[in-house]
């Protein structure tokens, strides 16, 4: 059921109900009203009874009747009846229609002593009763009517009850339509617009609209969406242009020797130092392809199975160890930072060859990007929530416009051009320390140095 017809429904039945609740409580606050209003005439009635055949003596019963009939108002299907002690009709003839039994007569003799008076019901017919002790004898009096009146007023008012309701009924359910059309107008012009939107066209931005309300909410969020998803979008085809571009220079270099080779007869020596050069091409070839292989696994989405308990200072003494290997000139310091006598604890899950790459990584730009002073020292803290490790270099720094972008893939600073590398290591850093929850932060002052500070939450 569309959003419209269920808000207009609901709506609906809400306000009927509350209605309805209304129109009962009318039509029965009006019954109660004029069935004690009836009660009130009865009671007059029976008073004037008790009186005009019980107070006037000397006059016949047939000579008050007619008295009674002609000179008092009487109501509609009147009957008044007087009642000896022993219960038989006096004055008046018994009348079948209205007959009462003894149990009522007794009851309204003990307990309603004229001015009291008791009031009941059978069907249409409303009696009043009472007890009327008299020099003439003790009598109860019952004088019983139709309130047809009355019930003619209820009838009218609940026919006008019911005709309003269905009415309201109508009325309820055509504004809460143009309500909720009102409210969703701008819903279908929304889906319009997404529905053009496809991955060649994310730059489209959906109509905001005027109002500030949750419609309009839900188009900026979903404009910031379509926004994150076109710069990740944009990224993704960078990242394989610029792979595409570093992968077909060592391969156009590997073909182009090859070419060179086979142009001609050479000599060994030729032959040997041509495959010198293609081996260095294509060991380049290799460690590029190894680069992005480990940023796919990095990527990979099932990296939490591949968690484990692990010590992150012996990694970084792991990689601090590769590295001195790798540049044996290089001087690497670990330092474990003073604690306030707590045992420092360096457990952290993690991706054992993931972490340690990330730390080779590092380490490694801060040798290569030492200028001549290739020492790196690395503090070790652990507080009882926190693991940190800080990595300061005294090479050749960082200029402030370069160091947010110097996580983008492929990106390379002007300066480093004639080192090794292809701007990988530290995309592929930042994304590892994302998937473990880590975090990375640097300082750095050109020709001085930099600081890269890693830390984890455990
Ligand atoms: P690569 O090391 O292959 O150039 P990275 O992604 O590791 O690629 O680094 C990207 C760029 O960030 C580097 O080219 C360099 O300009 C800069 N950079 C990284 N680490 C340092 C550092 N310790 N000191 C100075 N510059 C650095």
């Amino acid at each position: 059921m569309k959003i419209r017809d269920k808000l207009s429904i609901q709506f609906t039945v809400l306000a009927a109900s509350i209605l309805l609740l209304f129109c009962i409580m009318i039509y029965y606050t009006s019954m109660i009203q004029l069935r004690t209003y009836f009660y009130k005439q009865l009671y007059e009635r029976a008073t004037t009874t008790a009186y005009t055949y019980l107070e006037e003596d000397a006059l016949s019963p047939e000579v008050y009747e007619k008295v009674r009939e002609r000179y008092v108002r009487t109501l509609p299907q009147e009957v008044a009846q007087l009642f000896d002690p022993d219960n038989k009709p006096r004055f008046t003839k018994p009348v079948a229609e209205v007959a009462y039994d003894a149990e009522t007569i007794n009851y309204i003799r003990s307990n309603h002593t004229f001015p009291s008076y008791y009031e009941f019901r059978k069907g249409k017919v409303q009696s009043v009763g009472m007890f009327y002790p008299d020099n003439q004898g003790d009598f109860v009096v019952i004088v019983s009517a139709v309130d047809t009146v009355g019930r003619s007023h209820l009838n009218n008012l609940a026919w006008i009850l019911a005709t309003g309701f269905c009415l309201s009924l109508i009325v309820l359910f055509m504004t809460g339509r143009i309500f909720a059309t009102q409210a969703l107008k701008p819903i279908p012009k929304i889906v319009n617009q997404v529905n053009n939107i496809s991955a060649s066209s994310l730059y489209i931005r959906l109509d905001q609209g005027k109002e500030e309300d949750e419609i309009s909410e839900l188009v900026a969020t979903f404009n910031s969406l379509l926004g994150r998803l076109e710069e990740n979008f944009n990224m993704q085809q960078r990242f394989v242009a610029n792979a595409s571009h570093e992968l077909r220079t060592p391969l156009t270099s590997i073909i182009g020797e090859i070419e060179v080779a086979l142009g001609k007869t050479r000599t060994s020596a030729e032959h040997e130092e041509i495959l010198h050069s293609v081996h260095k091409d294509a060991l380049t070839l290799h460690e590029l392809i190894s680069g992005l292989l480990d940023m796919a696994q990095a990527e990979s989405k099932k990296l939490n199975k591949l968690l484990h308990p692990i010590r992150v200072d012996e990694l970084v003494l792991e990689a601090s160890m590769q590295m001195e290997k790798k540049y044996p000139d290089s001087v690497i310091n670990v330092n474990y930072a003073l604690t306030n006598g707590q045992d420092a604890d360096f457990m952290l899950p993690a991706t054992r060859s993931l972490l340690l790459n990330a730390f080779i990584n590092l380490i490694e730009n801060a040798i290569k990007f030492s200028a001549d002073n290739p020492s790196v020292d690395i503090t070790l803290t652990a507080t009882a929530d926190t693991i940190e490790i800080r990595l300061q270099d005294y090479g050749i720094g960082i200029s402030k416009d370069e160091i947010d972008k110097i996580f983008d893939p492929f990106y390379r600073s002007e300066a480093v051009i004639a080192k090794s590398g292809y701007g990988i290591g530290l995309s592929l850093v930042k994304r590892i320390l994302s998937l473990l929850n880590g975090d990375i932060q640097v300082a750095s002052e050109v020709g001085k140095g930099s600081v890269f500070t890693v830390s984890f939450r455990k």
